[in-house]
């Protein structure tokens, strides 16, 4: 079989590399001048490795596990835990799963109670259990309700969830409010709990970067959009890119969820959540391989979370400098200068020690589609109900690169499944 899969993000690629080892013919139309879609990292003139946002690789990530060489990718891992900075002082909230000793009463820090502690001990054996059996957000079997919701409902204080879960898992949601389903909060716990936090050494543009290299000589074409579907009668033949025409058996549109809609015509989830990711150079030290969180409070801070991504490979910042990202949840209507100067502002408070030189800013509106509960049972399915034309794409699963690949994995599988039928 013909397949041209639209968009080289990870769900296309991941679709693409499985069509290809099956030996059908592939082709990859991406948009853009590279691979990886929303995945992507660029090298800044000093030398510093730039993810296009701030982004993390969870190894527990079931999907990723089938299709992504671990050792190839040489992973980084963060420590467990996080850092909250609260008002000029300086929390070291450790994991009490790897540290149980910080689970003891003689430990209480002034985040979580010691009935948080436990909670959270319970949470990690119940919820990792759970996690070794889902491969999805969609396989948790629980009422949906909101993260914030359901946390109340497991006992935590209203403190632990400002101080903790807002941040910290609002920088996973992009999301402090924890409106984002508690089916996505279950699943991401359980991945926690059971894997590493990593970032490749070289950047998260290696993992498209891998799943590309299994593709065949001369099948992806990048600045190439997709302009059009083709369509005979109510089937759909192939697409329009370039101005040309290419015809094929079948069709994956493996795009965002909007651009999606628009080509296809299907109905999609609407919405979305982004961030602004700041860049500096660090001189000095900040919160080493732990990520830095910002608890909630009037005003709400400029920066919800920062990390040291230097710390956690040395890779990404030429030989002796270091490497800061500060991550701003949402968007903002500020010139580069004064975001430069406003995250300064709060950095300062949060690392006395430390010099900041400004290096890049992304402003990212478009990061993962909104995930308010309930909506991962409106997901649409990867087969369409027009002949030849199938859907991949975070959208059809989770926003996550775990629903990205799984995404695509599904959409190859609904495609070899179909041919018999459908021809
Ligand atoms: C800043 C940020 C932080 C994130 N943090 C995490 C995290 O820590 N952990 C996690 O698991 N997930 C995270 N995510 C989410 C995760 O990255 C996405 O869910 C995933 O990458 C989506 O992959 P995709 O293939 O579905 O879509 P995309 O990556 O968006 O790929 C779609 C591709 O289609 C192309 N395209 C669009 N229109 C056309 C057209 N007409 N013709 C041809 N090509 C087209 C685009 O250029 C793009 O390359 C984050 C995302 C962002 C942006």
């Amino acid at each position: 079989m013909r397949v041209i899969t639209v968009g080289a993000g990870l769900a296309g690629l991941t679709c693409a590399k499985m069509l290809a080892a099956r030996g059908h013919e592939t082709l990859v139309f991406e948009a853009s001048d590279g691979v990886g879609g929303r995945v992507r990292t660029d090298r800044h003139g000093d030398g510093f490795l730039l993810d296009r946002g701030f982004q993390v690789f969870f190894t527990a990530y079931p999907a990723a596990r089938r299709h992504l060489d671990y050792g190839k990718l040489d992973l980084r891992s963060f420590d467990p835990g996080a850092v909250i900075h609260d008002c000029g002082r300086r929390e070291v909230l450790s994991d009490p799963l790897r540290d149980p000793a910080s689970a003891l009463p003689g430990l209480l820090a002034r985040s979580a109670s010691l009935t948080d502690k436990l909670n959270t001990v319970r949470l990690a054996v119940e919820l990792g259990a759970k996690g070794a059996r889902v491969g999805s957000v969609s396989e948790v079997e629980i009422e949906d309700t909101s993260t914030r919701e359901y946390l109340y409902g497991a006992g935590f204080s209203r403190r632990i969830i400002g101080n903790f879960y807002s941040p910290f898992y609002g920088g996973i949601f992009l999301d402090r409010t924890l409106s984002t389903s508690a089916r996505v909060f279950q699943f991401t716990f359980a991945m926690l709990a059971t894997g590493k936090t990593t970032v490749p050494a070289r950047g998260m543009g290696e993992i498209p970067a891998q799943l590309a290299s299994h593709l065949r000589e001369g099948s992806l074409h990048l600045n190439s959009p997709v302009e059009q579907l083709l369509r005979d009668g109510g089937r759909v033949v192939g697409v329009r890119a370039g101005g040309e025409e290419h015809e094929a058996d079948a069709v994956v549109v493996a795009t965002e969820s909007p651009e999606a809609a628009k080509l296809t015509g299907e109905r999609t989830p609407e919405g979305a959540v982004g961030e602004v990711c700041v860049y500096y150079e660090l001189s000095g030290e900040a919160d080493g391989r732990k990520v830095g969180l910002a608890p909630e409070g009037e005003p709400e801070p400029f920066f919800n979370n920062t990390a040291e991504l230097s710390a956690v490979s040395d890779l990404y910042a030429p030989e002796g400098r270091g490497l800061l990202s500060a991550v701003h949840v949402g968007q903002l209507d500020l010139s580069d200068g004064e975001v430069y100067r406003r995250g300064v502002e709060q950095l300062s408070e949060w690392y006395p020690d430390a010099d900041f030189r400004p290096l890049a800013v992304y402003r990212l509106p478009y990061c993962q589609f909104a995930q308010p509960p309930g909506v991962h049972r409106r997901t649409p399915a990867n087969l369409t109900g027009t002949p030849g034309l199938f859907l991949a794409g975070e959208f059809t699963e989770d926003a996550s690169i775990n629903g990205a690949m799984l995404s695509g994995e599904r959409a190859a599988q609904a495609v070899m499944e179909t041919r018999w039928e459908a021809r």
